[in-house]
């Protein structure tokens, strides 16, 4: 069997170095479990950045994966799918927009949703219909569009120029959104919860703001859900938890259960603003990624994940605010169902090293944030679990009676 170290050493010599990974080499899952190459398990609180809902080896997904493998994995967008329209009539009947576009990727999706409000605020207002407001702190991805809407320099740096006619607000500064939109303006683009951002929500007031100056301003307000969408958030859109209705959302991580699979959804006034030949992806929504999509789904219903992430999730901010309460490093809880973060006043990552070390997956983001994105199958042991690591790592810093 390949060592550990023959798998980091060859990585070393033979990729693009831009990952700083954990000393682990995992070799196959189930359930929320993880195993390493020497069998030994971890219980996972990461889930691929949010990908696994369904956790590891999910029977349902092995068997419609196999199936379909052995039928046609892949077509081009040549040809019809049955899989693809399915998909699109489930997720508009799920969310109340009216048309989708499969990507590979979260990014891409992002990128298919400016060029989108792009079209449409041309056809709307002109040709200086064209700015886009993005939040400062956000993460939208890594190709230029997405990059140029992140408002953390450390993304950006080096990469100039990048798109120009962007102008950034902090998240729920009411005032700036009115002072930021304006009848130039083609799209806000907003994650309603930061994820890599550090689990920042955006206010129910603050969303309705952008609602209604989007309306005013006839511009496209786009949802980033890729991270806290398709039920992480206790619903299976975010914004259905805000109660304030975008008119493109933007998807990808859970979907297909970890095929690569993205999309955007949109309502009818911008859809219809692109026309053939101006959007394209060779593997965006094959048969085999749409057809896992539509079993993830079904998969969500049919065993009640949402109740669970509810019920779980709120377990677990009662114990990781009980863990403020009692350790001095740990100063605050945020987020909710399956999207939650534990802000430190210590760098996290030492403590998701050592975490590692006792077979659990934590997660860090922004330095000093635990991030906690576990499959939708975790239940109130598995929170036990974690928590009791977690206490005994921060255990030094205990509180003073
Ligand atoms: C992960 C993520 C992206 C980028 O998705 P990729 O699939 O990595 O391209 C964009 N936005 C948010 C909120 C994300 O969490």
């Amino acid at each position: 069997m390949t060592s550990f170290e023959e798998i980091s050493e060859r990585e070393r010599r033979f990729l693009i170095q831009t990952y700083d990974r954990y000393p682990v080499a995992i070799e196959r899952g189930k359930g929320v479990f993880l195993y390493d190459l020497e069998g030994k398990r971890y219980l996972d609180f990461v889930a691929g950045l949010g990908v696994n809902a369904l956790g590891h080896a999910h029977p349902r997904i092995v068997k419609v994966t196999r199936e379909q493998a052995a039928r046609v994995i892949h077509l081009s967008n040549l040809y019809y799918n049955e899989y693809q329209g399915r998909l699109a009539e489930k997720l508009c009947g799920q969310s109340g927009l009216q048309r989708a576009f499969f990507s590979n990727s979260g990014t891409e999706a992002i990128e298919g949703s400016i060029k989108l409000a792009r079209l449409a605020g041309h056809k709307i207002g002109g040709e200086s219909k064209t700015e886009l407001v993005a939040l400062q702190g956000s993460y939208h991805g890594r190709t230029f569009g997405s990059m140029s809407l992140t408002g953390q320099d450390k993304y950006r740096k080096g990469f100039e120029p990048l798109l120009g006619e962007v102008t950034f607000i902090q998240r729920n500064d009411v005032v700036a959104l009115r002072a930021a939109v304006g009848d130039n303006t083609c799209a806000i683009v907003l994650e309603p919860i930061f994820g890599e951002g550090g689990i920042l929500e955006c206010s129910v007031e603050f969303l309705q703001e952008c609602r209604a100056a989007a309306d005013r301003h006839r511009v496209a307000l786009i949802f980033d859900e890729i991270q806290c969408g398709l039920g992480r958030m206790g619903t299976i859109f975010a914004f259905q938890t805000f109660g304030v209705m975008p008119d493109i959302v933007a998807i990808a991580k859970p979907i297909a259960a970890g095929i690569p699979l993205g999309a955007f959804l949109a309502r009818e006034e911008f859809a219809s603003a692109i026309s053939v030949g101006q959007h394209g992806t060779t593997f965006g929504g094959g048969p085999l990624a749409c057809r896992v999509a539509l079993e993830y789904l079904a998969i969500l219903e049919e065993e009640n994940l949402l109740e669970n992430v509810a019920r779980v999730g709120a377990y677990l901010q009662q114990e990781l605010k009980r863990v403020t309460e009692t350790y001095a490093a740990a100063k605050e809880v945020r987020g909710r169902g399956f999207i939650q973060g534990l802000v430190l006043d210590i760098p996290a990552r030492p403590i998701v090293e050592q975490a590692l070390a006792e077979g659990v997956l934590f997660n860090s983001t922004q330095d000093t944030v635990l991030r906690f994105l576990p499959p939708f199958l975790l239940q109130e042991k598995h929170v036990d679990r974690g928590v009791r690591v977690l206490k005994k790592l921060l255990g030094k810093k205990r509180r003073a009676a």
